[in-house]
């Protein structure tokens, strides 16, 4: 019988934020894979576990992978894990998870920390959508291409950077998007977590000192209010909304709030209408 491939999210600071099921998986399986086993190491030491440990990263992915595919392939269960909370965002994952697919090989997800979700959770700025881009790409005609998407976007923008490239990324936004409202979230889960809640251009001028890992989340950029145009009578208008396939009455509404008058005065020149 096939092994099973556990994608294990690991804490991002503080050592607690684990799940039991986690840590029973990371008991259990035959193989941790893990993006530094240095790192991993020193989780499993903090909850006493002791494992054999592959490291998968970025550079050996390719080979990494097909070599678990192989163990998985024999029987062995193995634990997926990255340097810190959920693998195969910015971080390693993606190809292994790929290949088990193909091969039929069960991919199982054992939730838990989240860099971006804590960020989002905190930040006061809508979650009913958003839009994750992880690092903005350094490559010129990528990161002008992201920076539109951004610009276009009506949506809240979730980015993860390196601290001491966030200054030129705040200041890249400020003249694709203006001054919007954003939230630096900092060392999330540890002493020092932060939630900077200002204006880009404000940011802008406390980036050079801020320090330890960090998230930027961009507010939505606001709907602009729909614009009635002024040259058009109440009875085009009206004209215009029934082609839109609204309702009488949601058309009576709809003129009133925007000529700032009383329903029951549009109303009555639409009766028998
Ligand atoms: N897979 C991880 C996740 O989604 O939880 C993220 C890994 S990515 C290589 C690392 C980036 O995540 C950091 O550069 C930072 O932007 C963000 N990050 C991770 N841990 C964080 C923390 N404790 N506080 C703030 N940002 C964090």
């Amino acid at each position: 019988m096939k092994g099973k491939l556990y994608i294990i999210s690991t804490p991002i600071g503080n050592l607690e934020d684990i799940t039991l099921r986690a840590l029973r998986i990371l008991k259990e399986v035959d193989i941790i894979a893990a993006e530094d086993t240095r790192q991993t190491l020193k989780l499993l030491n903090y909850y006493q576990i002791s494992k054999h440990l592959i490291s998968y990263h970025r550079h050996n992915e390719e080979t990494k992978s097909n070599y678990l595919i192989e163990k998985l392939k024999e029987g062995q269960n193995i634990g997926l894990v990255s340097d810190a909370g959920t693998p195969g965002i910015s971080d390693p994952g993606e190809e292994v998870i790929k290949k088990a697919i193909e091969e039929k090989i069960e991919v199982i997800p054992i939730p838990g920390a989240c860099a971006l979700i804590s960020a989002l959770i905190c930040s006061g700025l809508e979650t009913k959508e958003f839009c994750f881009l992880g690092f903005l790409p350094l490559n010129k005609k990528l990161r002008k291409e992201k920076l539109e998407e951004i610009k276009k976007s009506n949506k809240t923008i979730i980015l993860y950077e390196a601290p001491h490239k966030m200054k030129t990324t705040l200041k890249d936004l400020k003249d694709y998007i203006g001054d919007r409202k954003t939230v630096l979230a900092r060392e999330l889960t540890k002493i020092h977590e932060e939630f900077i809640r200002k204006p880009i251009e404000e940011l802008i001028k406390e980036a050079e000192n801020l320090k330890g890992e960090m998230i930027l989340i961009i507010e939505a950029e606001k709907k602009k209010e729909e614009k009635i145009d002024t040259n058009l009578t109440i009875e085009e208008q009206y004209a215009l909304y029934e082609n839109q396939g609204l309702t009488k009455n949601e058309i009576i509404k709809k003129i009133a709030k925007e000529r700032k008058t009383n329903k029951n005065e549009i109303y009555k020149m639409f009766i028998g209408k």
